[in-house]
């Protein structure tokens, strides 16, 4: 999908369609709590514990896994920056693409 480098939407801190420049939005990598949060977790009840628990080897190769690739489009995060008040908002895409330009 192409999308246009510059497109006049709506800014939700000027209140009104504003042009924006636009960018693909780094995904963040939200990963495994710290060993710190993992202990409050445990104390409060909420977690399980560290590590795997024994798990290891109960489960086929990631590769065997039955809908392993069905995937091949994901949606894109925008990143819309307001030409007027230069703040910066993150958009999730509608629909879901294959390849992804801008031009
Ligand atoms: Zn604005």
């Amino acid at each position: 999908m192409k999308v246009p480098k510059l497109m006049k939407t709506y800014c939700k801190y000027c209140k009104k369609h504003a042009p924006h420049n636009v960018a693909q939005a780094r995904v963040k990598d939200r990963g495994a709590l710290k060993k710190g949060s993992i202990q409050r977790a445990k104390k409060r009840g909420l977690g399980r514990g560290f590590g795997n628990l024994g798990k290891y080897g109960s489960k086929p190769a990631i590769s065997k896994w039955k809908r392993t690739g069905a995937k091949s489009s994901k949606r894109i995060d925008y990143r819309l920056k307001c030409n007027v008040c230069n703040k910066i908002s993150i958009r999730t895409s509608s629909s879901r693409v294959k390849k992804f330009s801008l031009e």
